[in-house]
């Protein structure tokens, strides 16, 4: 595992788009739910961070990636074994890619926009038609008292997501030598991040804050994002 680890290259982490490509397989097994592969170039995102994990096939064959906790992502679900060494093709679907990286770049924005107010980021999720930051309610009880409030609250986040939007700023990352990943949204914020996201603010549309609300001990402010074009072919 170790050395596969060392063998993986996570191409999801450069290139969105990249949704089909050759790879090898770096390390592969089989478990109490079957055979497993790790392949490198891997273009998988697996569940993480709020996002769901991408949907795709090893050969043709639907697969699931999964991160190990050594940090290996393996594809489970593998139709038949694999030899460490054997080439194979890797498809993603591509419009659940853009779609994620859309609503997951959205969600950095809003967590920067909540913490510009002094709100205290406390979770997120990610997963379409269910999108939302979290932040800490303490302190916030006054601002968010009625019905009237939490729209002005959320009408005040929509402006200000508008204006970073038609702003528009580039989002590039950077590994360091130990591996950490950190994510750049030009003119917004630099966070650590293993996510995907979009290349450029320009490639978020019907970008809309749906609804601040207070509930089970946090504040949570619902969205909704979408990618504006196809992407690159
Ligand atoms: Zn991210």
């Amino acid at each position: 595992m170790e050395t596969a680890l060392t063998q993986q290259t996570n191409a999801y982490f450069d290139d969105t788009y990249l949704t089909e490509t050759a790879a090898t397989v770096v390390a592969s097994g089989a478990g109490e739910e079957g055979a497993w592969a790790a392949v490198s170039p891997n273009i998988f995102h697996p569940k993480g961070g709020g996002q769901p994990s991408d949907e795709g096939s090893l050969d043709g064959a639907p697969v699931t990636p999964v991160r190990t906790e050594s940090g290996l992502v393996v594809l489970t679900g593998v139709a038949s074994e694999t030899e460490v060494g054997a080439g194979v093709v890797c498809r993603i679907d591509p419009e659940l890619r853009r779609r994620h990286a859309a609503l997951h770049t959205a969600g950095h924005i809003l967590g920067h926009l909540g913490e510009s107010r002094g709100w205290q980021h406390s979770g997120h999720s990610h997963f379409p038609g269910q999108a939302r930051l979290d932040f800490e309610p303490a302190g916030h009880e006054d601002e968010l008292a009625s019905p009237e409030l939490r729209e002005a609250v959320r009408a005040e986040f929509q402006a200000q997501m508008d204006e970073v939007l038609a702003r528009g700023g580039a989002v590039s990352s950077s590994v360091d030598p130990q591996g950490h990943r950190t994510v750049t949204i030009e003119g917004v914020s630099t966070e650590p991040c293993g996510g995907t996201h979009v290349r450029t603010l320009a490639d978020l549309t019907g970008v809309r804050i749906l609804e601040v609300k207070v509930k089970r001990g946090a504040i949570k402010v619902r969205y909704e994002a979408e990618h504006a074009t196809k992407g690159p072919a």
